[in-house]
């Protein structure tokens, strides 16, 4: 079995910026466009955000933070005075790693003033970028209203190496409405052209309320069939790590040592915080919280917005034994700087993870690490309990049915296993 140290705290910060210059066709996420009246009050309510969590949780003023992440939304949508700002209230709230991972999302498309931004962020220490390249193709760019062309994402890349940052990740799209399986292998090819570090991919999704969703229902366009869409993954599967990008996550591939270390955070089961509209934390809250010293095992496990005090929130949830809780803020902007203007945290959902969830959580997400995978010993440590003991029965399924292979105490998804991941991943809800 594979010794692991035991580990110090680390934490992880997430920060959202919620608004885009255009909605894309596709996307559901809490992410607004024409909203540029409330920049400023929105990044006044970050502090606030911050400065609120810190009184709750006075130790996330000291603790030093391993990876920043600042996503969105189109966080370069911010003028250079609000990036300032922002920065500025970082710095004055967190203590950085001197190795802190810090990684800033951005669409492609640069003003001349965006030079001076990306200035800054090199100066201020942003280390790293995901930019939301999703297809070369101009034709499928203008569709899906990214707001963008091919050739901006040249010029982003090369403006981004010219102020000094090497570390990119793009993101790719596959199963486009009309996209073929050539137009796909072109996509690919381009994207390995590209000097980045990073790729992530991700297959089309018809999400709920999108007007790809209503183009969809009205017949007006039609989404790829199973056998295309599984042909565009094998291809990817294949042809990337062929270039020197290892996928190390289901849609993750990486140039070696460049695997992103906060999204790593998500599927190693660590503590993060989140701040912002429609942001996630998920943490053990200090013994002497709120949080804690309210708790009683009484209630219902999910709380929604008409409880407004954290004290209240806790005091009706049940099974709260493994510590940690998870919350997410309000995904809207307007109520989410009201929130905080009041004084109170903008969360409108705590839930408290209990020891039965912390298993079936850790476990599903270890395996979405193809390398790492479900480990015993880190699964011992985490839990206090044998894998074998709790999964036992699951693990030797998924190990029939060719799902999972085993190694060297950790058991990991297979090939089919990762494409099947969901149906994988379901078996360890109990
Ligand atoms: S840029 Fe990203 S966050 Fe903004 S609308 Fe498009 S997909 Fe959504």
């Amino acid at each position: 079995m594979t010794k692991l140290n035991q580990t110090k705290r680390d934490m992880g910060i997430y920060l959202h910026i919620p608004f885009c210059k255009e909605k894309c066709i596709y996307c559901d996420f809490p992410s607004y466009q024409g909203l540029e009246a409330y920049y400023d009050s929105y990044i006044e309510a970050l502090e606030g955000e911050i400065r609120l969590l810190q009184v709750e949780e006075p130790w996330l003023r000291t603790l030093p933070i391993q990876t920043f992440y600042i996503g969105g939304g189109t966080p370069n949508v911010l003028s250079l005075k609000q990036w300032k700002k922002l920065l500025g209230i970082l710095a004055k709230y967190f203590v950085y790693t001197p190795s802190m991972e810090w990684t800033v999302e951005m669409n492609p498309g640069l003003s001349e003033k965006q030079f001076a931004l990306l200035q800054l962020w090199k100066e201020a220490g942003i280390n790293r970028i995901s930019l939301g390249i999703q297809t070369f193709n101009n034709k499928q760019l203008a569709f899906l209203h990214r707001g963008h062309t091919k050739q901006d994402v040249y010029h982003t890349v090369e403006t981004l190496l010219k102020v000094g940052i090497k570390n990119i990740s793009g993101d790719l799209i596959y199963g486009l409405p009309g996209q073929s399986l050539v137009d796909w292998q072109t996509q690919l090819g381009q994207i390995v052209e590209l000097p980045l570090t990073h790729v992530s991919v991700y297959g089309l999704q018809l999400e709920e309320g999108t007007l790809l969703e209503r183009m969809v229902k009205s017949g007006s366009i039609k989404l790829a069939d199973e056998d295309t869409l599984d042909t565009m993954y094998d291809l990817m599967c294949s042809y990337l790590p062929s270039k020197g990008f290892e996928r190390y996550e289901i849609s993750n591939f990486a140039r070696p040592g460049y695997e992103s270390q906060h999204n790593s955070r998500y599927w190693q089961y660590k503590e993060y915080i989140g701040f912002g509209a429609g942001s996630h934390g998920f943490y053990k809250p200090s013994l002497n919280s709120s949080y804690m010293t309210s708790m009683e095992n009484s209630g219902a496990e999910v709380m929604d917005e008409k409880d407004d005090s954290i004290k209240e929130r806790m005091r009706k949830t049940v099974n709260f034994d493994s510590s940690y809780i998870r919350y997410g803020n309000h995904p809207y902007v307007v109520p989410y700087i009201n929130k905080v203007r009041q004084g109170m945290l903008p969360q409108v959902e705590t839930v408290a993870i209990d020891s039965k969830r912390f298993e079936e959580d850790f476990c599903f997400l270890a395996l979405r690490m193809l390398r790492e995978g479900l480990q015993e010993e880190a699964f011992y440590l985490a839990t206090g309990k044998e894998l074998s003991s709790v999964f036992g029965q699951t693990l030797d399924e998924l190990l029939t049915k060719g799902l999972l292979f085993y190694q060297e105490g950790r058991y990991c998804l297979t090939p089919l296993g990762a494409k099947e991941g969901n149906y994988v991943f379901s078996q360890f809800i109990r």
